[in-house]
């Protein structure tokens, strides 16, 4: 197990669709393994294949370790997300991929996800306020969506010069 460099916005990969998983074999483990332990390092309550270069749908999430719970990370393979609230909510979220900038996004509050883990277990569940962030946040990675491509005009306005600066060569 590893730590693996993260890919900083302006990487292409961040912007690619990503492939599906399909079957999962001791390298997607060893990914999963690798990508946990970058998460934490990091650290992150999430983290997508496209952040380390690896353009497919799976991420890793563990969303209250950082408030002092024991550590419990999740694997998610070839998510969907098959249901959003109507209600939206504004929530401060943080990118490992834009280092730095956190960014004032408006998401359904509630949405409900299913994927495999790792065994080939289905899992549908439904999220709700910090966990429901993330889970939309890792989701966006695997269609090359960032967070600061869902901005209000104020708010792109107010990390305009900041993300520049970030992708300046
Ligand atoms: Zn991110």
């Amino acid at each position: 197990m590893s730590v693996l460099p993260i890919r900083v916005i302006g990487d292409p990969v961040l912007r690619q669709i990503a492939l599906p998983v399909g079957k999962v074999t001791d390298d997607i483990r060893a990914l999963a393994a690798d990508m946990i332990d970058t998460m934490y390092d990091a650290p992150g309550r999430g983290l997508a294949a496209p952040q380390v270069g690896v353009s497919l749908r799976m991420f890793v999430m563990d969303c209250h370790w950082k408030d002092g719970v024991v550590r419990d990370p999740v694997v998610v393979i070839d998510p969907e997300i098959i249901s959003r609230s109507k209600t939206t909510k504004p929530f401060t979220e943080g990118c490992l991929s834009i280092p730095g900038i956190g960014v004032e996004v408006e998401r359904p509050s509630d949405v409900t996800l299913r994927w495999r883990d790792l065994e080939g277990v289905v899992h549908m569940v439904d999220f709700t306020d910090v966990a429901s962030v993330i889970v939309q946040h890792e989701y966006d990675h695997l269609d090359g969506i960032l967070n600061t491509d869902l901005l209000s005009e104020t708010e792109a306005a107010r990390v305009a010069e900041a993300l520049a600066a970030l992708q300046a060569p």
